[in-house]
């Protein structure tokens, strides 16, 4: 008699939702719905992955030093203290791997990336949601769920979908009393799109307890090559690089993520132009009856009267191809996720928008 069965926790995980690319019946979607960059990668990324193509038959380096390197060069950090992993999703899944299991907590926020539960459930821990205070991460609430089973506290800053931030002075506060057997992961996925902003590495390197994820998927433009990295105290990089798979990342992918790091004009670029147009956007909306908290991201989420009224103005996107986000599965029924895109489609999402309720009322 066969009996096979997964491992616990494992058929509790619900498949991960991404963003729709496509209408049925609509050629030319614009897709708002995943925080990709309008404005696609750097062309030396795009040079450099095809010079890489010459040497597919080669694997790839292991210790991913070149990267590395290029990340440490221009952000100022340590490479020896950097890990890269196929998205920061692969060091999220390897930080719960190595720190948490059956009986251990994992901490995240009511409106926290789905990405955290499902790790946590893969590796056989328990995920803890915590609520937020109107769509921000609160610290206090965090504090409280805090018990001697937390392996790790995972906090989005800027959060997705939610767009908020919280300060440094919070930060510090949740690193220092978080119990002492958890780590604090800081993701700063948006963290580009903040001038000036280290996404928490200055508390790395001054904390034994703290963990920053980052990723080439969002501002860089490169969500197609996975390439995300993680930066925290020696100790603990040395433990996720025991299970880092050696090859875990293709050379195509190393090289054209080092060649977008170190274009720092067209990342200043970019971020200038997500800027400009998330204001342009969000004031508009608000003007129209469609506010947003203030984002720090390359999204807005928009706040609709209910539910009926968010499903409706979805729906009308829709025909007129503009892909946007649910986001329901996160607690935000009310709400729609809309990606800043460029300008072309910034008009174009107020204007349907727009049209949308006018028709309406
Ligand atoms: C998009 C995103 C990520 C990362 O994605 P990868 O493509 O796996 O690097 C991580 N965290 C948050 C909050 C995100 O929105």
């Amino acid at each position: 008699m066969i009996s096979i069965t997964a491992q616990p926790g494992i058929m509790d995980i619900e498949l991960y939702q991404s963003g729709a690319a496509h209408i049925e019946g609509v050629d030319n979607v614009i897709k708002l719905s995943s925080n990709e960059n309008p404005l696609g990668p750097s062309k030396t990324a795009i040079e450099a992955y095809q010079r890489a193509a010459f040497s597919l038959h080669r694997y790839p380096s292991s210790d991913q030093a070149s990267l590395r390197n290029a990340i440490a060069d221009v952000l100022s950090l340590d490479a020896d203290r950097i890990i890269c992993g196929a998205g920061s999703d692969e060091i999220i899944a390897f930080l719960c791997q190595a720190f948490a299991g059956p009986g251990d907590e994992v901490i995240h926020t009511e409106h926290g990336f789905a990405m955290y539960r499902i790790s946590a459930l893969a590796a056989g821990a328990t995920p803890v949601e915590v609520r937020e205070n109107d769509r921000v991460t609160d610290v206090d609430a965090i504090l409280a769920a805090c018990s001697e089973k937390t392996k790790l506290v995972f906090i989005a800053n800027p959060n997705n979908p939610t767009g908020t931030m919280i300060g440094e002075a919070e930060i510090t506060r949740l690193a220092d009393a978080i119990p002492p057997q958890a780590i604090l992961v800081l993701d700063g996925a948006y963290a580009e799109y903040i001038e000036g902003y280290d996404g928490g590495a200055a508390l790395v390197d001054q904390r034994e307890n703290v963990f920053m994820t980052r990723t080439f998927s969002k501002l860089y433009g490169l969500g197609s090559l996975r390439v995300g990295w993680g930066y925290g105290p020696a100790a603990l990089v040395d433990v996720l690089n025991r299970i880092r798979g050696p090859f875990n990342l293709s050379q195509s992918a190393l090289d054209a993520a080092e060649a977008a790091m170190r274009d720092i004009d067209y990342t200043n670029h970019c971020r200038c132009e997500n800027e400009k147009w998330r204001t342009w956007l969000a004031s508009g909306l608000s003007e129209i009856g469609v506010p947003s908290d203030v984002s720090q991201a390359n999204f807005i989420l928009a706040r609709f009267a209910n539910q009926a009224e968010a499903e409706g103005c979805d729906a009308y996107l829709q025909t007129q191809g503009l892909v946007v986000r649910r986001v329901a599965g996160y607690n935000l029924p009310n709400a729609l996720r809309i990606t800043v895109g460029d300008e072309s489609a910034c008009r174009q999402v107020l204007h349907s928008v727009r049209n949308f309720k006018a028709g309406s009322k």
